[in-house]
């Protein structure tokens, strides 16, 4: 059989390019997020959103134990981690807020892949941190996959999420991204870790599976719909401790309570009222250094805009040879197969990337009211020319939409008390009782449940009066705490 070659549309080899535009990132200017987003297809299709609204109008409450300040999966995760902690044995007042709809944020609006790491970047890693911590970051994403699939499986709830087991297949663009991947699966199975899932196949074998004319490797891997895991993981804590949302309700600062009657410590001021509290979580990602000033610009958490479209396969998807996620030059470009009914039918892709085609990489945008035109570009032609035949060219994606994604210099969360240091070694302190687990850069669904378990494993320490111990899947390297002592990027 005679098979067409692969193209591009996106500029290769853009990683330490995007990480040097990255450090030069200056000046962004604090945020919330914007109030007209793009539709999303997660987010805008028919009944995927209950709780869109959820205690949107009316009074709202004054006082709370923890306010959980953002609605993605980070915020719900630690209301569930608190769950599975607390489960009703004290009378804790828990009040999530959000500033638009619920999971409206970069959760509501991303590529919908849970594919934890198992080797990509381990050598990196290593050089910066140690071999320990470089195997301690591979164990949390695997130790957050392994979490969210227990809890679908223990509520029966893979159909209500679209959960799909399809593994995961990275292709090699370049040559380097080979070699680099290569170097990394070696350093990791010399580390002792059972790396036998790994599947790697030559250029021949991707072309006559796949019809990519790019070398791969194949793993596992899920997908899923992010917004209807979320709102489950919401029921679950909401069912097991007094929780209460509140959408719409942006909070606009935090402030140290000053009245001596509220046995509170922080006030936060939002449009329909304050509430007092007494721990605060900041699980706002993108916007996270509206209220944590220290953490605005490069040394903190950089709002940087993602781009997805959903695009119909123009053959069924028995032609397309299964239903694995994809990702492709260094992880810019990534995408999958939504379900369907037959394997006659031809499937939606949801695709999203394309950062490359911006002179900035998106960093430092904050508006997701608005979508780029050179991204849209090379999104619509990535497709056709990655699998030629099986896509055509000129088909306009069902959906477009865009979302902020917050990045860090490390590519690593912060995650523990806001006090601490930021990237620049500088202590802040005076923020007792806030906690804070933000900056995935792009890579939050296999992190953000175990980093939400941590500050939920935090809170009740410091509830109980009893000391915190890091579990043993954490790299110390993502705690605030820790920032004093890392290197640079
Ligand atoms: C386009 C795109 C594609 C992506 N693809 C993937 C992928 O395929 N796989 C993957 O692992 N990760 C992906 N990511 C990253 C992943 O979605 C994020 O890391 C993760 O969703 C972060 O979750 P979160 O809860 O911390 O943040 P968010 O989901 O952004 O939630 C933060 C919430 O806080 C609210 N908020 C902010 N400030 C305030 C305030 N002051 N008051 C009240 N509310 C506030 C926001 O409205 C928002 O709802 C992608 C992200 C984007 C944008």
């Amino acid at each position: 059989m005679a098979f067409v070659q692969s193209t591009l549309s996106v500029p290769t080899s853009q990683l330490q390019i995007s990480q040097n535009v990255f450090n030069s990132t200056r000046n962004v200017v604090k945020c919330l997020p914007v109030q007209n987003p793009t539709k999303s297809f997660w987010i805008d299709s028919p009944d995927a959103n209950p709780l869109a609204k959820e205690g949107s109008t009316g009074l709202l409450p004054t006082a709370a134990d923890i306010c959980i300040i953002g609605s993605g999966i980070t915020g719900v995760s630690v209301a569930y981690h608190l769950a599975t902690r607390f489960m009703g044995k004290e009378p804790l007042k828990i009040i999530l807020l959000e500033a638009r709809d619920f999971c409206s944020g970069a959760t509501g609006r991303n590529g919908g892949h849970l594919t934890p790491n198992v080797f990509f970047d381990f050598c990196n890693y290593k050089a910066r941190y140690g071999q320990q911590e470089a195997l301690k970051a591979l164990e949390l994403e695997n130790h957050t996959a392994m979490g969210i699939l227990e809890f679908i499986s223990s509520q029966n709830i893979a159909g209500a999420v679209d959960l799909v087991a399809g593994g995961h297949l990275t292709a090699f663009v370049t040559n380097d991204e080979f070699l680099r991947a290569k170097e990394d699966y070696d350093a990791v199975k010399a580390a002792g870790i059972d790396l036998s899932n790994v599947e790697w196949l030559s250029k021949e074998d991707m072309l006559s599976i796949y019809g990519v004319s790019f070398p791969g490797a194949r793993y596992g891997g899920h997908n899923l719909w992010p917004l209807k895991l979320v709102t489950h993981l919401y029921n679950f804590a909401k069912s097991n401790l007094s929780l209460s949302l509140h959408t719409s309700t942006p909070v606009n600062t935090v402030e140290r309570n000053s009245e001596t009657t509220n046995s509170h410590r922080w006030k936060l001021h939002t449009p329909r009222g304050p509430i007092s509290c007494s721990y605060v979580v900041h699980a706002t990602n993108a916007y996270a250094s509206h209220l944590i000033p220290h953490l605005r610009g490069s040394v903190g958490i950089v709002p940087t805009r993602g781009q997805v479209v959903a695009v119909r396969a123009s053959t069924s998807l028995d032609k397309l040879s299964g239903r694995p996620s994809w990702d492709a030059n260094d992880g810019f470009e990534y995408w999958f197969p939504r379900p369907v009914a037959s394997s006659l039918e031809h499937p939606l892709y949801i695709l999203g990337g394309g950062r490359e085609a911006e002179s900035h990489f998106a960093h430092g945008e904050i508006d997701d009211s608005k979508s780029n035109k050179e991204v849209a570009q090379v999104l619509r032609e990535f497709l056709p020319g990655l699998f030629p035949g099986k896509f055509e060219r000129g088909t306009e994606p069902e959906m477009e939409w865009t979302g902020i994604m917050g990045f860090t210099q490390s590519r690593d969360p912060f995650v523990g008390p806001v006090g601490g240091y930021d990237a620049s070694n500088t202590k802040h302190s005076n923020f007792d009782g806030q906690f804070v687990a933000a900056g995935y850069s792009g890579h939050g669904m296999p992190r953000a449940f175990a980093c939400a378990e941590v500050i939920a494993s935090m809170i009740f320490a410091e509830f109980h009066g009893t000391i915190w111990n890091a579990p043993k899947w954490l790299p110390h390297h993502f705690l605030t705490s820790s920032l004093a002592d890392q290197p640079d990027a």
